[in-house]
């Protein structure tokens, strides 16, 4: 079975400690995504797992047998890294069926299986090309249905897509789901692309420093961030975030008024925190006709717009003296910016005097000082009433 587990898993190089005390249970036939930045240890996380690399400190296992020192060859594993060498003077089949071939398969059965991976990923009339004869696409294809072929347990891959280019990249997202499906298999894949991760996995391990931030589906991890650098590392465009104070009457910053009762969200007067928000759940008064839950308005000026063609992304200044007639400079000094998302038939325009208000159900609140999540989303009235989107002018 191709569970895998990683106990209090610790890797160090001199004073780097590249994977800082990881917990991560997978289970049996999870496609599992390890997010985060550059250098946040993703890699060397999955090099523990296959075998390249062997921990400081904790375990591993696999299939419930402890593999921690075991080598690669020993634990049921088969590896995809963005950067594979194949043997330059076999040709596509023979890369392809190598493993096969080592451990004395009938030939009819490598047949079968090179032509069942081959298929998976667009490898079809090619198997008698040479390495040098394809290009960098090609060639990470090969390497891919090498590993189809033998049947791992778990599949590792590491930025297997990094190389190809952006359509074939999404093609290959939706084949990798089809073959986690068809094979029943226990995938973990490295990425730094939070988007690759949102469409593949069951779900989803964010990692920072080192660290483990948050596993779960993805959905969770965007509609239930557990900090706030899950928060921002999670959607794309990403969460707008607003720093700010707690009173009596809910959230306030310069700019931002949202009213809800501390008690309700676990939180009291006086503690700073930051109040999130993503662009999709920021609305225009004439758009906000829908929304059953909406903030106070905010006042605010459009800045720079950017259609995406289903959208329009949309920078607001924020300002309670908002005027079109702000120099530069003055506009440069505003510190709360929001980015908001609009229908593709808007007619909003740039440097347009404009009311938003955002969704109460969707506001997200965090510890300033640890960004720990508070709470995701607000009681859907504020508690004095004054909270309806349509009193601007009220204040505490
Ligand atoms: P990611 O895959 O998320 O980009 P890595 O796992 O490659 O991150 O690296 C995590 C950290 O460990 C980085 O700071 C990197 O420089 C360091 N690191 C990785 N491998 C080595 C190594 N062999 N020697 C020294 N430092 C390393």
């Amino acid at each position: 079975m191709g569970e895998v587990n990683l106990e209090d898993v610790t890797k160090r190089y001199e004073d780097v400690t590249a994977v800082d005390n990881m917990n991560l249970e997978i289970r049996d036939s999870e496609f599992v995504c390890l997010v985060g930045p550059s250098g946040c240890g993703k890699s060397t996380t999955m090099e523990m797992i296959a075998g390249l690399t062997i921990p400081t400190e904790g375990t591993i296992s696999i299939g419930g047998h402890e593999v921690t020192n075991l080598p690669p060859k020993d634990r049921g594993v088969a590896m995809v890294f963005q950067n594979i060498a194949l043997f330059p003077h076999m040709d596509v089949y023979d890369n392809i069926s190598f493993g096969l071939r080592l451990r004395k398969y009938d030939k009819e059965e490598i047949d079968r299986r090179v032509e069942r991976a081959s298929d998976i990923v667009q490898l079809e009339g090619m198997l008698d090309r040479m390495p040098d004869e394809m290009s960098g696409g090609q060639r990470q294809r090969v390497a891919i249905a090498r590993a189809i072929v033998r049947n791992p347990e778990v599949f590792l891959m590491d930025e297997p897509l990094a190389n190809l280019d952006a359509k074939l990249r999404v093609h290959m997202r939706t084949e990798l789901q089809r073959l986690h499906k068809e094979l029943d298999t226990t995938i973990i894949y490295v990425t730094h692309d939070q988007a690759e991760a949102m469409t593949m996995s069951d779900r989803i391990a964010v990692i920072d420093s080192g660290q483990l931030q948050q596993i779960d589906p993805p959905l969770v991890c965007y509609n239930e961030p557990s900090n706030l650098f899950v928060a921002g590392f999670i959607g794309s465009p990403a969460m707008n975030f607003v720093d700010g104070e707690v009173t009596e009457g809910g959230f306030r910053s310069e700019k931002v008024k949202v009213d809800f009762d501390p008690a309700d969200v676990g939180a009291t007067a006086g503690d700073d925190v930051t109040l999130g928000i993503r662009p999709e759940d920021v609305y225009t008064l004439n758009d906000a006709g829908s929304l059953a839950n909406p903030t106070k308005e905010i006042e605010a000026i459009t800045d720079v717009l950017e259609p995406m063609g289903d959208e329009i992304f949309v920078y607001l200044l924020l300002s309670e003296d908002a005027t079109v007639d702000l120099d530069e400079e003055s506009r440069g000094g505003m510190t709360d910016q929001l980015l908001m998302s609009v229908d593709p038939d808007s007619d909003i325009s740039e440097e347009q005097d404009v009311n938003v208000v955002l969704d109460r159900t969707k506001v997200h609140l965090f510890d300033t000082e640890t960004g720990d999540a508070i709470s995701h989303g607000l009681a859907a009235t504020a508690p004095t009433g004054t909270d309806s989107g349509t009193a601007a002018e009220s204040d505490d």
